[in-house]
């Protein structure tokens, strides 16, 4: 069946003048662009995408529109002409249109200035709002060069994907009119008209990289900007590409849906995600600074000079900058000890969603851009990223990037789809990838690997891991690295059984590189956790220990009595994985089980607070730090009286002497966690007075984890207040979802104030997320009833996987609580 959506593709764009005029007034603009068309057919009509857009004007070499008929429903507009004859021909509109209030499109965002509230002009186009902002053919493959000019007010200044050309002032405007871009997609055109100031650098190269903020904050954009810098060079030199535009811009945009975005030249940032306050910002903040400008940078090359063909393939460019942001940060900053992070930051994630039965497969059709919007979801992101970490341990790390530089160098400027990449691969390691890869990519979830003996064989099997434990018959082509006597072994498991002759003291999985679980015979497995492990590997039996028992192939108290082996551990990831794992537990049992619980995990976590203490030690390293936020954040949880009064006495130091940044989230939470109405007027205050994002917003969630209802409806409603910006609706809600105190309170008012909700959220990708957020504590089939009748009456058809996720995973919590009955604890 043909896309509607999709446009004929007998017209192709090859150049865009677009000249914009924003009124920062009234919140409207006026457009003229020129678009040089190749009409590959003669024909009388041409298709574009316009949304919300009221077309004035339109012509063909001089010749006037007939009709201009909109398709609102697939955001098209038809433009009628007598007859157009095959060849090169200059499409000139002028159009009108709103800016946007939603963080899409051209939308309008807010800072303060002299204790003024102004006006910024912004732009996210990505995947389908350019045809918000001008008439375009809007499609990744429909490739075109973009000459931008804006005309605003003279006191503002504006930057786009390339550099300025011109610059003029006439009365009150003044024009912008920026160089000629390479071919590009529309959604990575990009331009912010707002007051800024910037740092810059140049890379050894002579890059021209600059960080740019609104007045006031150019001394955190010095972090940034170094580390632009370094992953800039990383890049070069890992692509062995120059970076392809003549200056790379990054900036701090104070509205913004999500973290970043990779528009080319022009990268755009949540403040959080990439302003860095000496004095102020901690070592979490700093860690996920770095990430998010690696994997940005990483998209100048793999997305922006090679893009998708369509959406379908969006996994191909956020999986790989997933993956190579890892191995740009352990190459900027190795004390992040970051692959051990990876595992329960990526990898992990992916393997619970694609756990469910309505998880999707990485390449997946989509049609409509509520469709699309969707996929930008934990598969293509970070299912994506492991079977590319899979991919290249099982080809070597130099095959593996040549095979990239010869896909980037092939199809540098153009598009691509998966098989292209796996092409390029089989190139140059003539190792069979595409067929391995298929087995990745185009089916629904990951394999289990189940371990018996045969005499002196080891026996391996497959099957699909499951929650529900459905039985079904894929296979995978799993490369399996198997540590046997001091060595690492590669087997191809290609078939349901692999039997393989092994003598003993084996490790399947080794170094978790593999998308996949491993369930070990009892014996082996207690042989393995006696044995000394690596933290990976110890990760790795703790989070599939975990996954069995939620799927109930085992019981919990499996996964309980594991983790006391691991009281003496000292890593990071390791403890994160099991407060992650307790924290799921406690709210599920919290009814039967809360007091034991709590217990248990007071008494696991005592030796770890016992040598880090609440005092940062010199030189002590990064995760360090980030694991005594950590342990002191689960202690306190977890009713420890001592790390409760130490948080309350910090707390009121802290006003009057500020303290760590690194303890801060800790010592809010736990204030709040431990006190009422007070506290929540004292953090609320500080919460309104605070300029700076990342400490707002520290405050913000602290609202979020006081046990009195009547507190949190308070802290629910402050949310969608004007207080809060829309970016940061979500976090209140998500906090309170999961606060064990806060019972259904979450679900009932995001029911309540589903139209208000709606309204904010019903494009984009947050949606899914708020839903998941709100029912993921649920385990009864009351409840299940209660969910699909609420979404069966109030469509969110961005959001339709979210909810069937969602229901499955109530049933998934249901069946795991009956199951287990007695924790053994
Ligand atoms: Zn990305």
């Amino acid at each position: 069946m043909k896309n509607p959506y999709i446009l004929p593709k007998t017209i192709k764009p090859i150049k865009y003048n677009i000249e914009l005029t924003p009124n920062f007034n009234d919140l409207n603009f006026s457009g003229k662009e020129i678009i040089e068309l190749n009409i590959i057919k003669n024909t009388n009509e041409i298709i574009l995408n316009s949304r919300d857009l009221e077309i004035t004007s339109a012509k063909i070499n001089d010749i006037k529109v007939k009709k201009i008929i909109y398709d609102k429903e697939h955001q098209q507009v038809k433009l009628l002409f007598n007859e157009l004859k095959k060849g090169i021909l200059s499409l000139e509109l002028e159009f009108k249109g709103k800016v946007s209030q939603d963080m899409r499109g051209l939308y309008k965002s807010i800072y303060i200035n002299d204790n003024k509230e102004k006006i910024m002009l912004t732009t996210q186009f990505e995947p389908n709002d350019a045809r918000k902002c001008f008439p375009c053919f809007d499609e990744p493959n429909l490739k075109a060069k973009f000459n931008l000019t804006l005309k605003i007010p003279k006191e503002l200044d504006a930057v786009s994907n390339m550099p300025v050309k011109r610059k003029f002032e006439n009365n009150n405007l003044k024009t912008i009119i920026f160089d000629e871009t390479p071919v590009m997609s529309t959604y990575l055109l990009a331009f912010v008209i707002s007051e800024l100031e910037y740092v810059e650098g140049k890379t050894k190269d002579n890059v021209m990289v600059r960080v740019l903020t609104t007045p006031g904050k150019k001394d955190k954009a010095k972090f940034p900007l170094e580390v632009a810098i370094k992953s800039l060079e990383f890049y070069i030199n890992y692509f062995k590409i120059d970076y392809p535009l003549p200056k790379l811009d990054l900036i701090a945009i104070p509205d913004f849906e999500s973290g970043a975005m990779e528009n080319w030249g022009l990268i755009t940032y949540r403040e959080v995600a990439l302003l860095y306050d000496e004095k102020n910002s901690s070592a979490g903040i700093k860690q996920s600074i770095v990430h998010t400008i690696n994997h940005e940078l990483a998209h100048q090359w793999f997305g922006n000079l090679v893009t998708m063909k369509w959406w379908n393939d969006l996994w191909l460019n956020e999986g790989f900058a997933s993956w190579i942001e890892y191995k740009a940060t352990d190459k900027l900053f190795p004390e992040f000890d970051i692959w051990n992070q990876y595992l329960t930051d990526v990898k992990i994630s992916a393997l619970y969603l694609d756990s469910l039965q309505n998880s999707h497969p990485i390449e997946v059709n989509v049609i409509n851009p509520d469709e699309i919007n969707e996929i930008f979801d934990v598969i293509s992101y970070n299912k994506g990223s492991s079977i590319i970490m899979m991919l290249e341990n099982y080809l070597g790390e130099e095959v593996f990037r040549n095979g990239l530089k010869f896909y980037l160098n092939k199809f540098k400027y153009g598009n691509a789809e998966t098989d292209n990449l796996w092409d390029s691969l089989e190139e140059v390691s003539k190792k069979p990838v595409k067929k391995m890869m298929h087995s990745w990519t185009r089916q629904t979830g990951y394999p289990i690997i189940s371990v018996s003996f045969e005499k002196d064989n080891l026996i391996l099997k497959q099957e699909r891991f499951s929650y529900l434990n459905k039985k079904s018959n894929e296979i995978w082509k799993i490369p399996i690295n198997i540590y046997e006597e001091g060595k690492i072994n590669c087997y191809l498991m290609d078939k349901k059984i692999l039997k393989i002759k092994i003598k003993n003291n084996f490790f399947l999985n080794y170094d978790q590189f593999g998308f996949y679980r491993i369930r070990y015979d009892e014996k082996t497995f207690n042989k393995i956790i006696s044995s000394k492990l690596n933290i990976k590997n110890k990760i790795g039996i703790i989070n599939d220990t975990y996954s069995l028992s939620r799927g109930c192939y085992i019981p919990l108290k499996d996964f309980l009595n594991l983790i006391k082996n691991y009281k003496n551990e000292t890593d990071y990831a390791i403890w994160d994985e099991i407060s992650s794992g307790l924290g799921k537990i406690q709210l599920l049992f919290k009814e039967k089980h809360l007091e034991k619980i709590n217990k248990f995990t007071r008494e696991l976590f005592f030796e770890i607070h016992k040598k880090l203490g609440w005092e940062e030690k010199n030189n002590e390293g990064h995760t360090k730090i980030l694991l005594r936020a950590q342990v002191l954040a689960t202690l306190g949880f977890s009713e420890d009286k001592n790390i409760l009064n130490k948080a309350r006495k910090m707390f009121d130091e802290h006003l009057k002497n500020k303290i760590n940044p690194n303890l801060r989230s800790v010592v809010y939470n736990l204030a709040a966690f431990n006190d009422g109405i007070k506290m929540f007027n004292k953090l609320k205050e500080m919460y309104l007075k605070e300029n700076l994002q990342e400490e707002k917003i520290r405050l913000l969630v602290s609202l979020g984890v006081f046990k009195e209802k009547e507190i949190l409806r308070e802290a629910l409603k402050f949310s969608l207040s004007n207080k809060v910006k829309n970016q940061d609706t979500p976090y209140l809600l998500s906090v309170i979802g999961s606060n064990e105190y806060a019972d259904d309170l979450a679900w009932n008012f995001f029911k309540d104030n589903w139209k208000e909700y709606y309204k904010r959220f019903h494009d984009g990708h947050t949606m899914p997320n708020l839903i998941k957020s709100v029912t993921m504590r649920f385990s009864s089939s009351e409840r299940l009833n209660e969910i699909k009748e609420f979404f069966n009456k109030n469509k969110a058809e961005n959001a339709k996987r979210a909810i069937e996720q969602s229901l499955e995973m109530i049933k998934i919590n249901n069946n795991l609580v009956e199951f287990n009955k007695d924790l053994g604890i």
